[in-house]
């Protein structure tokens, strides 16, 4: 019942094997109300290797994305921001997901999760390596979140390939 749910634990998105779009919908605002709360790797680095700005006019959300690289991976990340609850625990959740990969890595994980919160992907039924990642799946379905939702993994995907642009959803 909705008792027992409120009790799943907060910082730990295990998924049951056997997850309903009702119980991927309140996971879905649990992690958003979590990461809000508290966001993972809500600083600025000491040493930057690149920073990289994004935005997305059209609901105001803005990111600024600093990487450290070691060798191929990335060592460190920070974000700093302003937006809406969506692209605030996207952006939390995309710096945890991508702390410790190869560049190679993240890349595929920046493309999944756009096509996925496209609707491009169904992570259910298509091989990929969105893991807990996949709770935002739902997002196809208000499409004036979809920007939201991607604006940190189009900037990751921007200060990966080192264009320098600022990233616009637009
Ligand atoms: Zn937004």
């Amino acid at each position: 019942n909705f008792r027992s749910k409120q009790e799943l634990p907060t910082t730990d998105y295990r998924l049951p094997t056997t997850l309903n779009m009702a119980d991927l919908n309140e996971l879905y605002q649990q992690v958003i109300l979590d990461h809000n709360k508290k966001p993972r790797n809500f600083k600025t680095l000491d040493v930057p290797s690149i920073t990289q700005e994004g935005h997305s006019p059209l609901c105001g959300d803005h990111i600024t994305l600093q990487l450290e690289f070691e060798g191929d991976a990335i060592k460190d990340v920070g974000f700093q921001g302003s937006g809406c609850a969506i692209s605030k625990a996207s952006s939390s959740m995309m710096t945890a997901a991508v702390k410790g990969k190869s560049k190679a890595e993240v890349e595929v994980m920046a493309d999944e999760f756009v096509k996925m919160v496209r609707g491009e992907l169904d992570p259910e039924t298509e091989e990929n390596h969105l893991g807990r990642l996949k709770i935002f799946a739902g997002v196809k379905e208000f499409p004036a979140r979809v920007k939201c939702a991607a604006l940190s993994w189009r900037t990751v995907q921007a200060a990966i390939s080192e264009s320098h642009e600022a990233v616009s959803t637009e």
